[in-house]
């Protein structure tokens, strides 16, 4: 969520930090804002609205800047304006900070500083970190020490960077709850919350864990917890390349995601999964085997899109390896003091790998003893990091704040996740084969959906002025139906629902009209009658039916008033080909809307706060 970097070097940190912004504006953000450190001065710009628009009124300067701090605002306290965007400096106005996260103590640590007669100018928690620690550093004289004072009377969750004018060749960056990546060039550093902020300038990078802080000079660094323990993290490389960052000729971010799925799905499984033989390896699950075979029950935690994977996760898991399982929202979980024992298996989907409640339910399924798996996309995430063992999605940086590649990759790696505990509980290796080589005809297929797109524009290109939408799907097309909805209502902010199919005479039937269209997953599977009886029903009310069906049904296109077809493959992989028509219908909704698809408003790439 939002986005935070530091600059300091022999370049000029100015430029360094506008790229760093404009890297990382997929995020989400509301508000942004500079603070180059020259001559002694702190030089300020910050405003609501896009960086772009923080260009147009950038301070100017006439010294040359080696130093400086940006950072974008998605709000959480105070309103999206000019005076609560970052940086926010402490009262004397020499020392400046940027924050993501939030300070849940910060009415508290208000009222003291109130009381020594400082007053805040922003509705900001962040301002009242700034202001704290700039009167500590009165107190103590040292601005590492007042930082890491200030940082241990701080309850909740802060990725920071400082810079100050009473030590022009210093910066200091923290984390707790917030990811922080420190990166490390030559002769000069830059620090951001993301890797896409830092590739342009070096791959070697130090992912800052919980607690721990980076004390950066020009002539080097050191790490430390903020208790001041000295730390000694490993430097690593960042593995994507720049290109994955960029557009590439698609006109947003969400519709090259879209169309990568053919490979960032191939991805998912190349050197995992067996074709000739249908055996799953899942090296970075191994140390934890024992414990997988034994698990009495699979508890999976998520949020959003990723909650909608777990849902189809069960029906695989349930299907192939005959656990039970169950799927919980994570800021349920994490609060509702879940029953969890050791002899469960929890297991965490995050695209981001920092979703704060996803997070929140690792570490409390850990605290209760469970093994704890997760299955998340960011390589070197926090999630990544306090699982006990886990399965990188590899479905490469993920830009548009809609997921879309995550969303098939997660239930790529599932399926194969079911695969291999079903393998070690007696799964028959001719299913097995089976699964394997319908799953690597899936990039072929979906590479067929995709080429067939402007089917789908066509159709999206009626309902654009639609204000309401139902999804419909029985089986494991229930959750897809929920991801459909999602997705339109994301990007296109046309209120949708998601429904099982049998579900919709219990209530949502009383919304239908000729006005109402309504999607169904009608592919050639077990349910398929069932859904069919849905269909009639919606027509004989005079709703607008849009069928996703199986490649060849011919019956389908006499009851359906629009028919995208799929291609067939086995029902627990139909998921994959049926989200992708209904990714497609939500972006060209959304385009023929004018929405911004790639920066829906108020929503955020990865969700690190509450
Ligand atoms: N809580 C801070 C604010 O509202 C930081 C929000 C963020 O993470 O951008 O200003």
């Amino acid at each position: 969520m939002c986005g935070i970097v530091g600059y300091i070097g022999p370049q000029e940190a100015v430029p360094i930090l506008l790229t760093g912004l404009h890297r990382m504006e997929y995020r989400g953000y509301d508000s942004a804002g500079l603070c180059s450190v020259s001559n002694g001065q702190l030089i300020i710009s910050k405003r609501a609205g896009r960086v772009a628009d923080l260009e147009k009124v950038l301070e100017p300067n006439e010294h040359s800047v080696k130093l400086g701090i940006g950072h974008t605002r998605w709000a959480t306290h105070g309103l999206p304006n000019d005076v609560n965007a970052h940086p926010h400096t402490d009262a004397s106005g020499r020392i400046a900070l940027v924050h993501n996260g939030i300070i849940e103590n910060y009415l508290a640590i208000r009222k003291q500083l109130e009381n020594a007669g400082l007053q805040c100018k922003s509705d900001t928690d962040s301002e009242v970190l700034a202001v704290f620690i700039g009167m500590l550093y009165d107190k103590l004289g040292d601005l590492e020490l007042a930082v890491q004072t200030a940082l241990q009377e701080v309850d909740g969750t802060f990725g920071l960077v400082v810079v100050s004018t009473v030590d022009p060749d210093l910066l200091i960056a923290a984390r707790r709850g917030s990811p922080l990546i420190l990166g490390i060039g030559k002769d000069e550093y830059i620090v951001a919350s993301d890797a896409s902020a830092i590739i342009s300038h070096t791959r070697q990078v130090i992912y800052l864990a919980e607690n721990e802080m980076a004390v950066v000079r020009r002539s080097g660094y050191t790490t430390k917890t903020i208790a001041n323990v000295a730390t000694h993290s490993e430097i690593e490389e960042i593995a994507f390349e720049l290109s994955q960052i960029e557009r590439g000729g698609f006109a947003h971010f969400m519709l090259k995601e879209i169309h990568e799925q053919p490979s960032t799905f191939h991805d998912g499984y190349r050197g995992r999964l067996n074709i000739e033989d249908g055996k799953v390896r899942l090296g970075g699950l191994s140390k934890m085997q024992d414990r997988i075979r034994e698990a009495k029950r699979i508890i999976i935690t998520a949020c959003g899109t990723s909650w909608h994977a777990a849902l189809v996760g069960e029906y695989l898991i349930e299907q192939l390896a005959r656990i039970p399982v169950e799927v919980e929202y994570a800021s349920e979980f994490r609060y509702r003091d879940p029953i969890v024992n050791p002899d469960d298996v929890v297991i965490a989907i995050s695209q981001s790998g920092e979703t704060a409640d996803t997070l929140a339910a690792v570490r409390e399924a850990r605290r209760k003893g469970a093994t704890v798996l997760g299955m998340v996309n960011v390589v070197g995430s926090t999630i990544a990091r306090e699982t006990d063992a886990g399965v990188y999605l590899h479905a490469g940086p993920e830009i548009g704040v809609a997921s879309t590649k995550a969303f098939t990759s997660q239930l790529c790696v599932l399926t194969q996740f079911a695969m291999y505990v079903g393998q070690m509980h007696g799964m028959s290796p001719e299913l097995s084969r089976t699964i394997a080589q319908h799953i690597d005809a899936l990039p072929g297929q979906i590479q067929e959906i995709l080429d067939r797109a402007d089917e789908m524009r066509t159709i999206a290109k009626q309902y654009a002025r639609s204000t309401n939408a139902l999804y419909l799907g029985r089986g494991v097309h229930f959750p897809v139906a929920l991801e459909g909805a999602l997705k339109l209502k994301e990007i296109s902010y046309v209120h949708a629902e998601g429904y099982p199919a049998a579900e919709m005479k219990h209530g949502p039937i009383a919304l239908i009209d000729e006005n109402m269209p309504v999607v169904f997953i009608a592919t050639k599977e077990e349910l398929y009658d069932k859904v069919l009886s849905g269909i009639e029903e919606v027509r004989a009310r005079r709703g607008k039916v849009i069928a996703i069906a199986t490649e060849g049904d011919e019956h389908i296109k006499t009851v359906a008033d629009h028919v995208f077809t799929i291609p067939s493959t086995l029902s627990i992989l139909s998921p994959v080909l049926a989200s992708i028509p209904l990714q497609l219908l939500a972006y060209y909704v959304a385009v023929e809307r004018g929405c911004n698809v790639d920066m829906p408003r108020n929503l955020a790439k990865s969700v690190t706060v509450e």
